[in-house]
């Protein structure tokens, strides 16, 4: 296939590519930075080992991103928020040599250079000029494109490999379910190195269409740009589409389309906001291994079905385990061009998660309703059995953090001779609540089994570079403390 850049750049030259503040690219010009970019990085690579990208959403780091792919490597995707040695770890993980920065982030990684020799390059001083012409390789639809970490919710983040193959297949699914137009932009405010933002590069390229880019979440500035139309798309995770809707005051732009919203559950509450307030709320399902959403909602759809995550996108085949019938839950089985084709340095693993007839086993619960569409329930290693019954601790969640005085929720399942397990609730909360108190809410809200047996009251939960709450550090909170 030919090359991505340099093909959309052949089709649509003059269309906007990007923008940033009052910055603005079109594709011809993008790819003459890109080209200059890749004339001054050649010499400065080595020519073995990978080359990572670490910082904040700028046009720098996207620019550089798109060279790496004019040279022929794969992007190894860090993340900001890592700790040194989680850094260190993916680093030496993925035998990364070179990591394109920014100058602002030099000290975090010249932490991990103490350990390793790490050539670190500053985007933001160097200076290119941009450039016409660069031999750029067709693209190999089963070269490596990227190499991003899972955010490492159920233990040590895994290295996925993403192939240009599962990228393409990823943004078909997703054009045939969203058939996004070139008057479309789309705003990108996730990061770069998560799959959410580099999805968003990929389709972006592929669909001919311009990409908004911030760099960082900023509920203000985005939510000016809804009302007044620079934007009509725009990728969101449950906490940003709280503090979008916290700040809507006016109407958005007749322009504006939806909120793709995805990596992680969401509860029924906001959902109900958003519908109040004329949100059009897309709601999606997929992983770091799938190269983003494998599941999505069809806008048609999504007022009629709140709750579910949609139906499996063209390329996609899903199924629940052991056959199930419709409703009766179980774990979400995958097969598709979207999933990857092996975790890094770590063969054995796909195998361990497939199937004998293929199937991607993706650690997740749900259920498939009569009319196809799919509902997520928890992950399967959080699921409590408590005396034969299944609770979700995310239902349960949804309830404590209607207290007043709650800001925060975590359930999980504390081992117990007799029920095999039991709901052990933390609570971040400004009021001091007691266990008979706080079930006493609960009471007519949920089944009394579900009910917390006991309570924590804690100034923090853990969480995840990306936010995502730590249940397994819960779990051996408890063990220690027993
Ligand atoms: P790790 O695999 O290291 O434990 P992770 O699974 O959280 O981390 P990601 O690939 O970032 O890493 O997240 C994918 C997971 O996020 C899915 O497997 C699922 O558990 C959860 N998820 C994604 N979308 C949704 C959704 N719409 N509703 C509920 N859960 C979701
Ligand atoms: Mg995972």
């Amino acid at each position: 296939m030919d090359n991505w850049l340099q093909k959309r750049t052949q089709l649509t030259p003059h269309r906007l590519a990007l923008s940033f503040h009052e910055q603005r690219w079109t594709f011809f010009e993008l790819q003459r930075q890109v080209n200059g970019l890749c004339t001054i990085l050649r010499p400065q690579l080595p020519p073995a080992g990978r080359v990572a990208i670490l910082g904040d959403n700028t046009p720098e780091l996207y620019f550089g991103m798109l060279a790496l792919h004019q040279l022929g490597l794969p992007i190894v995707c860090l993340n900001k928020h890592l700790t040194t040695p989680e850094l260190q770890y993916q680093i030496t993980d993925a035998q990364v040599q070179t990591v394109l920065t920014t100058q602002e982030f030099l000290p975090q990684l010249e932490a991990v250079t103490t350990a390793k020799s790490l050539h670190l390059i500053a985007l933001d001083r160097l200076k290119w000029t941009p450039q016409a012409d660069w031999p750029a390789q067709p693209t190999d639809l089963d070269a490596l494109a990227s190499v991003m970490y899972t955010s490492g919710t159920t233990g040590q983040p895994k290295g996925v490999c993403q192939s240009y193959r599962n990228h393409w297949t990823s943004a078909m699914g997703a054009e045939l379910n969203l058939s996004v137009t070139p008057t479309d932009q789309w705003i990108c405010a996730v990061p770069l190195y998560h799959i959410s933002g580099l999805s968003i590069v990929m389709r972006s390229l592929l669909y001919g269409m311009p990409v908004r880019l911030y760099e960082h979440f900023n509920p203000q500035a985005i939510t000016q740009d809804l009302v007044h139309g620079r934007g009509t798309i725009i990728s969101v995770v449950p906490y940003m589409l709280k503090k979008l809707l916290a700040e809507k005051q006016e109407s958005y732009s007749s322009a504006f389309s939806y909120m793709l919203l995805g990596g992680g559950a969401i509860d029924q509450a906001t959902l109900d906001q958003c519908e109040q307030k004329h949100i059009p709320v897309i709601q999606s399902y997929g992983m770091t291994e799938t190269a983003s959403q494998v599941v999505a909602l069809n806008p048609a759809d999504a007022q009629r079905k709140i709750g579910s995550v949609g139906k499996p996108l063209f390329p996609v085949s899903l199924k629940i385990a052991n056959d199930a019938q419709p409703y009766q839950v179980g774990e979400i089985l995958l097969k598709g061009d979207n999933l990857t084709p092996g975790y890094l340095n770590q063969p054995q693993r796909m195998a361990e998660k497939t199937t004998e007839s293929g199937w991607f086993r993706t650690g997740d619960l749900g259920y498939i309703d009569d009319e196809g569409f799919l509902y997520v329930k928890s992950r399967l290693a959080e699921l409590i059995i408590s005396g034969g019954e299944n609770i979700y601790p995310h239902e349960v969640e949804q309830v404590l953090n209607q207290l007043p005085g709650v800001q925060a929720s975590a359930v999980v399942g504390k081992t117990n001779p007799i029920w095999g397990a039991i709901p052990v609730a933390f609570l971040v909360t400004t009021r001091n609540w007691q266990l008979t108190a706080v079930q006493d809410f609960l009471t007519g809200k949920l089944a009394k089994y579900k009910f917390p047996k006991e309570l924590h009251l804690v100034d923090h939960l853990p969480h995840t570079a990306n936010g995502k709450l730590k249940r397994g550090e819960l779990l051996q909170w408890l063990k220690k403390n027993e």
